[in-house]
């Protein structure tokens, strides 16, 4: 689960990390109240949505300007200006995708004086199974690059969960980005902080780029992305309540509604399938076959008829679905049970595209017989070559 970058900020302080003061608003009277409590004598206009590179994005509407979605405004008035521009309007940045999203909020900040940008981040790295730091006094741009060009400017190391985070991390951050004095002590104090809030929170994510030194040497975090494990989040009921559904694609809501594992994709071809290795094997023999898949889909061992149904109607309220493939290996699953809400669904939500079927497993003669006698128009399929086949073979023929 993703959060918003004053959410996060508002993590990290309490914890006592270095971030500017600033006030979330969702409309031009908020932010002008926000500007004028802040004070100047500069502010920074922040789009808020789950996504970086907002510095640099650009909005899809003429409207909201030429400016990118972080703006320095020098007055109350352009603040307004800038918030009356970019509410509602779509940005697009290099992790949006070429739809962008819609902002909906703004955080108005302090501005602040910027003599360095460095990048900071935190993640739990699998292959030491401990928390990783990984730093480089390269900030504010795109770390990937840098990673690719430069990767000597990238120091990281992780932290024994026994002895959690010790003195020494703080002086391997202070030399990586050539700090001494008391900018190198404030250093060991932010990762501790840091290192608190991470594990405090159950993160899986903690990225802070710029983290900053001030103009009168100050750290300070000027930018925060969270992303927490999603397996821990029944510890944090606070957490949760932030998060924010509108950035969520609706069907991967819906699906989770039904502890189904669903992942939206971009292709034509709508996927129900159980297990995740052969959901993904369903994948790939799509793309083989020329088309690409609509979503990830893995109804698990044990799903009841209701959850194939709910599955069935997420699949067919995605309009970029033009033909369904079902293929059940029925193991623990029974593939009548499968038939059953496979028919239960096309009754309740009707079937516009061609739906290919391919069963196999524990009751399978009776899944089939189940299907054929439904009278509905299904396809059947022998085995996962035939049954890609003629998913590709019927989409391609009704467009
Ligand atoms: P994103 O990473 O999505 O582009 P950032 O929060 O990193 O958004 O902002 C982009 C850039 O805007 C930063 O690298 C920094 O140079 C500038 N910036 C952001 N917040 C402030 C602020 N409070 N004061 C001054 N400059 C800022
Ligand atoms: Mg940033």
């Amino acid at each position: 689960m993703n959060i918003h970058e004053y959410q996060a900020k508002a993590i990290l302080k309490e914890f006592g990390a270095p971030v500017s003061r600033g006030v979330a608003v969702f409309s031009v009277d908020e932010a002008e109240a926000a500007a004028t409590s802040l004070g100047g004598p500069l502010w920074v206009v922040k789009s808020q949505i789950h996504a970086g590179g907002r510095g640099k994005g650009k909005f899809k509407e003429a409207s909201a300007g030429e400016k990118g979605g972080v703006r320095l405004a020098k007055s109350i008035d352009e603040v307004k200006t800038f918030v009356g521009q970019m509410l509602g309007a779509t940005l697009v940045t290099v992790q949006t995708g070429p739809a962008g999203k819609q902002v909906n909020r703004l955080y108005i900040e302090d501005g602040s004086d910027i003599e360095k940008e460095f990048y900071l981040s935190m993640l739990v790295d699998r292959a030491t199974g401990r928390v990783a730091f990984v730093v480089s006094t390269e900030g504010g741009m795109d770390i990937e690059t840098v990673a690719h060009d430069t990767p000597e400017k990238i120091v990281t190391f992780s932290v024994d969960p026994a002895t959690g985070l010790m003195p020494h991390h703080g002086r391997t951050i202070a030399k990586a980005l050539g700090l001494t004095g008391d900018l190198a002590k404030q250093a060991g104090t932010l990762a501790a902080q840091l290192y608190a809030a991470f594990t405090g929170k159950d993160m899986a994510m903690l990225e802070i780029n710029p983290l900053i030194v001030t103009t009168d040497g100050q750290l300070k975090c000027l930018d925060a992305k969270v992303s927490f494990d999603s397996n821990a989040l029944y510890r944090h009921p606070d957490m949760v309540a932030l998060r924010d559904l509108t950035e969520e694609d609706s069907k991967e809501i819906e699906a989770s509604k039904y502890d189904l594992s669903y992942i939206a994709l971009d292709g034509t071809i709508g996927c129900m399938v159980n297990g995740a290795g052969l959901a993904m094997a369903t994948m790939d023999i799509i793309k083989l076959y020329g088309e690409e898949p609509a979503n990830f889909l893995d109804v698990g061992g044990g799903a009841s008829k209701e959850k194939v149904t709910a599955a069935f109607k997420i699949i067919t309220a995605d309009p970029n679905v033009k033909g369904i493939l079902v293929n059940i290996f029925g193991g623990i699953m029974r593939c009548d049970i499968i038939a059953e809400g496979v028919i239960a669904a096309v009754k309740d939500v009707g079937l516009q595209v061609p739906l290919v079927v391919r069963l196999e497993g524990t009751n399978v003669e009776l899944g089939k017989k189940i299907i054929s006698e439904s009278g509905l128009n299904v396809i059947a399929a022998d085995d996962l070559d035939d049954a890609a086949a003629k998913i590709v073979k019927a989409v391609k023929g009704n467009a």
